[in-house]
């Protein structure tokens, strides 16, 4: 398995920017933007992560909305395995299966197409699609929760889930149906 060295992890660390008050007072939201407009840095994130799931033998990642897009469809193209959006409710046009889940004041909701793994989720093998579900920041959990679910109603196997970044003091990923792989945990 491949492990991201102290120089890879502080060079990764280092390109994500600390917006205090943002997007409301008390919330510290983590810019991945400077990570993306830095070459050195997000080569060295998406070399880790297509090392780490090179023997996976996935058959699709699924991003979430907006920013798992992002780090979702480039590891994607590297695994030369199929992308799918995990969208928030009303932007996709085809039928689509929801999911909703709690915010810190009410509900939000997220989609998938029915089909999005094939039928019934299923591979030409007949087994249920493997997906590895990717998201930058994993905070409460709730949103990849939700995520993961779409990807069981919809017949497919949620392998494991990865985020850039895991406030883990939260304990997102304790309520988590598959293994989390952060690549950086921050305490
Ligand atoms: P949660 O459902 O609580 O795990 O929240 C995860 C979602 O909210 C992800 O899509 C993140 O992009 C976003 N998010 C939550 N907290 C932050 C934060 N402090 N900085 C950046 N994004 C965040």
């Amino acid at each position: 398995m491949c492990t991201l060295t102290p120089e890879e992890r502080t060079v990764i660390l280092n390109s994500i920017r600390d917006i205090p008050d943002f997007p409301k007072p008390g919330i510290v939201f983590k810019d991945i933007t400077t990570l993306l407009s830095d070459p050195k840095a997000f080569k060295t994130l998406m070399d880790h992560l297509a090392e780490r799931y090179l023997g996976y033998e996935l058959d699709y990642i699924a991003g979430i909305d907006a920013r798992g897009f992002i780090f979702g469809a480039v590891l994607a193209d590297r695994l030369g395995v199929g992308f799918v959006p995990v969208r928030k409710k009303g932007k996709l046009p085809y039928t689509t299966v929801a999911e909703k889940y709690s915010l810190e004041y009410g509900f939000d909701e997220v989609e998938i197409h029915i089909d999005a793994f094939g039928e019934n989720g299923c591979c030409t093998t007949g087994e249920p699609a493997k997906v590895l579900l990717i998201d930058d920041l994993m905070a409460t959990g709730g949103t990849a929760k939700a995520a993961a679910n779409l990807i069981d109603k919809v017949g497919a196997q949620c392998v494991e889930a990865c985020f850039i970044m895991e406030l883990a003091f939260l304990n997102g990923k304790k309520a988590f149906p598959a293994p989390v792989y952060s690549v950086i945990a921050l305490d």
